[in-house]
């Protein structure tokens, strides 16, 4: 069985983000990227297929810059077989996404697409939802637990109030949660014999996709800054401080 596992190149989840001096979009010359955090949960679930004899081969494949190499080459340091870079320098909105990775699926015939939950950069969430609609296969989305028995794929799911299970014919389509696993540590020497590993480049107009944007992003803002905490020393303080500055009627 072969498991896609899609990986996308966000700015890294430890910088904290600027906006461009227009607004139009947050800065990403010279800060450091990686690969979203959602997507390496997806590649250990894989892994973990493939440990337990379930999986013959993982393909990650990402979508985006020659400079995405380097999050596949961490997807194969973390042990997926070979990779799939699709290029191209157009940004890409969700739905165009979900139409290259669905090209990808008809040439490579996966029995398991994984996916992040979302990318921490758009928080769009949609990826996943839309290429299992554009396939006809069926879905479990935010996955905290998998499991592979007989062709059928159980997923677990955290829901308000608690979680359920899923039970999905394959092929399909499933999005991680970080509660699925830990992603292992990528070691130095697994990095170096990652170089050696295959990386296939593909050009994303070869894919005849429509990739046009469907909406603009007319401009990004910073939250509000908080206002500063202060120190209390008692309840009496804290009573009085909420009652006289901060407007509430106790
Ligand atoms: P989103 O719908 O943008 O929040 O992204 C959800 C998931 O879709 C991500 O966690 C990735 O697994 C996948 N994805 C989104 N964009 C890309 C991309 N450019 N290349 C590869 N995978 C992507």
């Amino acid at each position: 069985m072969k498991i896609l596992v899609a990986v996308k190149r966000v700015v890294d989840y430890n910088v904290k983000v600027r906006i461009n001096a227009d607004a139009s979009d947050v800065a990403t010359d010279g800060v450091k990227m990686g690969i979203n955090p959602f997507d390496e949960n997806a590649i250990e679930a894989a892994l973990q297929l493939k440990e337990q004899g379930k999986a013959s081969e993982i393909i990650a494949v990402s979508l985006g810059t020659n400079a995405n190499q380097d999050v596949l080459r961490h997807a194969l340091a973390m042990g997926a077989d070979r990779a799939i870079l699709v290029e191209t320098d157009s940004k890409l909105q969700p739905l165009a996404v979900a139409k290259l990775l669905q090209a990808i699926v008809a040439q490579e015939q996966p029995s398991l697409i994984l996916l992040g939950k979302q990318a921490i950069d758009d928080d769009a969430g949609q990826t996943g939802q839309m290429l299992a609609a554009l396939l006809d296969y069926p879905q479990a989305t935010f996955a905290s637990h998998l499991q592979l028995e007989n062709n059928e794929l159980l997923v677990t799911r955290e829901v308000d109030g608690g979680t359920e299970t899923l039970a999905l014919n394959l092929p399909a389509v499933v999005t991680a949660d970080l509660r699925l696993n830990d992603p292992r540590f990528v070691k130095l020497p697994n990095l170096m014999m990652a170089r050696k590993k295959q990386i296939t480049t593909l050009n994303a107009a070869e894919l005849v996709v429509d990739t046009a944007s469907r909406l603009t992003l007319i401009k990004v803002a910073e939250p509000e800054a908080r206002k500063a905490g202060m120190m209390v020393t008692s309840v009496e303080q804290l009573l009085r401080q909420l009652r006289d500055h901060e407007g509430i009627n106790l």
